[in-house]
């Protein structure tokens, strides 16, 4: 039996209980909906590159980054600068569709910095401020554009929670929430864990050559090339390559969602860079918000982009704001080199994870790419309550690390790609130091 941890009587100093004054405030009118402030049950107050400091001036290392959100940390000197100089200067902050300069410049970076030194020829759409939005972007869109009304989606993948998109969104859990049938989606398993053996792309195949099935051709695959909520697995190279094949044969629409993944989270600033490919579209958002700042946008292969204007509408498409921290952030990823530092970083995290926790027990198991990696815990406890406590006990020690997976047994190891060395390796330490701490808690 797992039992769980009593972090108020950790001998940490950090593990002061928050003022009941703050905390009662949002139990008595924040909705019950809310879910990460349970996991870091704290009110805070400021934050800055990889630290965030609650109102006892607690500091946490930050290895959530806003579930993808802050890939450049919080309020970056340069990103914020912009921002700030953009508001003093009245500049838009709410635009709709409209032509503004602050969406001119952003354009005009992402084409010379992004798209065209990939050879990557996209239209772009702004959707809705949400990634969930720009999925359903893309699906509509895959839909118009083929004729097809299928997609097919991978188990364990994760793409928002508005209908369409939760309709591709594999959690039983979220899906539930619905209380509507979400129809149109078939899954089929993703390569690796927890489906290790099933050749995936042979069954894809089948489904799709055979007209007896029952599944019609559909008119998009989408996938996560990391499955980041799904528990951190890695599609690999081939199988990407032979995936946009079965692609090309069938004229399916391939979507990579790259909203946790993307924006350099991997190294290259796409993650399907690794596997050479191309996809059909692409969506972004979290991190290309620049600052936290929302945004989201759906990149098109020209001759898809068969929109009727207002086909696809919303108010909030005009993140102004977002546009100029967006601009400036891509300047950032350049100059920072944050795609050489994320490579070198992905090696040391590995070195670490394997050498530090797996040591303590080789039942666990690390995944990752870049700057994301996972710490699976479900071979010793399937449930999640282990996970649950090293989260705890890393949260009681100064470090916000989030589950994912199936029953949250894995714990998502996701710092901002400018985190300082120091941080990145005191961060581990405390990770490594908790699950320790959890397997020692354990009854058998
Ligand atoms: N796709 C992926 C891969 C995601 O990780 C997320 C958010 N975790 C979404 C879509 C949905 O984004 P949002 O929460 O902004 O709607």
């Amino acid at each position: 039996m797992i039992v769980p941890l009593n972090t108020t009587a950790s001998q940490s100093p950090r593990s002061t209980p928050n003022t009941a004054q703050r905390e009662s405030v949002f139990d008595r009118l924040e909705s019950n909906v809310r879910s990460y402030c349970r996991s870091f049950p704290t009110t805070f107050a400021r934050a800055k590159g990889s630290l965030l400091f609650d109102d006892q001036a607690r500091s946490f290392i930050d290895f959530f980054a806003g579930a993808g959100a802050l890939n450049y940390g919080h309020n970056h000197d340069r990103i914020k600068q912009a921002v700030v100089d953009h508001l003093l200067a009245d500049g838009l902050t709410h635009g709709l569709d409209l032509h503004t300069t602050a969406k001119a410049a952003f354009l005009e970076e992402l084409d010379a910095r992004i798209l065209t030194p990939r050879s990557l020829d996209y239209r772009v759409q702004f959707t809705g401020p949400t990634g969930t939005n720009a999925v359903e972007a893309a699906l509509k869109l895959a839909r118009q554009a083929t004729g097809r009304t299928g997609v097919i989606a991978f188990m364990g993948g994760y793409h928002g929670h508005s209908l369409g998109a939760l309709a591709a969104t594999a959690n039983r859990d979220h899906r539930a929430a619905a209380g509507t049938p979400l129809s149109g989606t078939t899954f089929i398993p993703f390569p690796g864990a927890p489906h290790e053996g099933i050749d995936t792309l042979a069954y894809l195949r089948t489904i799709l050559a055979d007209s007896h099935s029952g599944i019609d051709i559909p008119a998009a695959v989408i996938l996560e090339t990391v499955q980041a909520e799904g528990g951190i697995h890695v599609a690999p190279v081939e199988w990407l390559q032979g995936l946009r094949t079965i692609c090309d044969e069938h004229g399916i629409v391939l979507i990579v969602d790259d909203i946790q993944v993307g924006c350099g989270r991997t190294g290259p600033f796409f993650s399907f860079e690794r596997a050479g490919i191309v996809p059909d579209m692409v969506t972004l958002s979290k991190s290309i918000g620049g600052l936290g700042l929302p945004m989201a946008l759906t990149l098109i292969r020209p001759d898809l982009d068969v929109w009727k204007p207002a086909d696809h509408t919303g108010t909030f498409r005009g993140n102004q704001l977002a546009f100029v921290a967006a601009t400036e952030a891509l300047r950032v990823f350049d100059d920072e080199a944050l795609q050489e530092t994320t490579a070198a970083n992905a090696l040391f995290v590995e070195e670490r994870l394997r050498a530090d926790i797996v040591a303590l027990d080789d039942r666990i198991q690390v995944r990752g790419e870049g700057m994301i990696w996972g710490v699976d815990l479900g071979r010793i406890d399937p449930t999640g309550a282990l996970a649950k406590i090293v989260s705890q006990q890393a949260f009681a020690d100064g470090l916000i690390v989030e589950r994912v997976g199936r029953n949250d047994a894995v714990l998502k190891v996701l710092p901002p790609l400018t985190i300082p060395h120091e941080l990145l390796d005191e961060g581990l330490r405390v990770l490594a130091g908790s699950v320790k701490i959890a397997l020692d808690s354990v009854v058998a």
